[in-house]
C-alpha cells in the first residue's frame, strides 16, 4: 500500500484577486503579471463583494485598505492598486481624488477638461508631474506587502492619443515627447508607474505559490 506522507503539502490554488472594477487598469495589471501562470479574478467576479471606500490619505492606505477587505472577502490572495496623478504645479492635485477630480462620477474626459483649464497660460516646461502607483497584496490572514511605483513626465498643452485611460492624453514622456496615450501599450508596460510597482511585487507573488 502506497504511504502518504505527513509532509505531502495542498498546493494553494494560484489564484488572485484584483481589488478593481477598472477593466482598462485590469488589463493592465494582467499583462504585467503575465507568466506567473495566475488565474486572475477582478471584483466583476465578485458582484456582491463589499464597496470599499478610498478615503485613505495616501496611495498606499488605499491600496492596503483594498488587499485586506476583498482577501478577507474572497478568502484569496488579493491585489489592492490605487494611483493617480500628482502635478506640481497643482501642489500634488489631483493626487488621490485623479478618479474623481471633476465629480463624483469618474469622467476621464472631464478630468483632463479640468486639469487643462487649471493650467492655463503655465508652459510646458513648468507643467511637471507624475504619476504614483501603490500595490499592496494581502490573504485571509491580513497584509502581506505594500510596494509603490513612479513615473515622471509633462502635462500637455491639448489631449493627444487614443490608448491607455484616464489622463493618458495628456501625459507626456519627456524622452519621447510624445503621451501615453500616443505611445502605446507596449512602451507604457515597460516605464509606467503601474509596471514599477508590479515588478517589486511579481517576487513575492512568486514566493506566495512556490
Ligand atoms: P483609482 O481607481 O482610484 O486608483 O483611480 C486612479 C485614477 O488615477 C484613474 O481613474 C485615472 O484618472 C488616474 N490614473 C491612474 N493610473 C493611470 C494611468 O496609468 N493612466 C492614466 N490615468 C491614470
Amino acid at each position: 500500500m502506497k504511504r502518504v506522507s505527513q509532509e505531502t503539502k495542498i498546493e494553494k490554488p494560484r489564484e488572485l484577486v484584483v481589488a478593481t472594477r477598472n477593466l482598462k487598469k485590469l488589463g493592465e495589471i494582467k499583462e504585467i503579471l503575465k507568466g506567473l501562470k495566475l488565474k486572475i479574478f477582478s471584483l466583476e467576479d465578485f458582484p456582491h463583494a463589499p464597496y470599499i471606500n478610498e478615503d485613505g490619505k495616501t496611495f498606499m492606505e488605499n491600496a492596503a485598505k483594498k488587499a485586506v477587505k476583498i482577501a478577507r472577502w474572497t478568502q484569496k490572495l488579493s491585489l489592492g492598486e490605487d494611483s493617480g496623478l500628482c502635478i506640481d504645479a497643482l501642489l500634488g492635485a489631483p493626487g488621490v481624488y485623479s478618479s474623481r477630480f471633476s465629480g463624483r462620477n469618474k469622467d476621464d474626459l472631464k478630468n483632463n477638461q479640468k486639469v487643462l483649464k487649471l493650467l492655463k497660460n503655465i508652459p510646458l516646461k513648468k507643467r511637471a508631474a507624475h504619476y504614483t502607483c501603490a500595490v499592496a497584496l494581502a490573504d485571509k490572514h491580513g497584509l502581506i506587502s505594500a510596494v509603490g511605483g513612479r513615473c515622471s513626465g509633462l502635462i500637455g498643452l491639448k489631449m493627444k492619443g487614443t490608448y491607455g485611460f484616464g489622463y493618458d492624453p495628456l501625459f507626456i514622456i519627456p524622452h519621447y515627447g510624445k503621451t501615453f496615450a500616443q505611445l502605446g501599450p507596449a512602451l507604457k508596460h515597460k516605464i509606467s508607474h503601474r509596471y514599477r510597482a508590479l515588478k517589486k511585487i511579481r517576487p513575492i507573488v512568486q514566493k506566495y505559490f512556490p
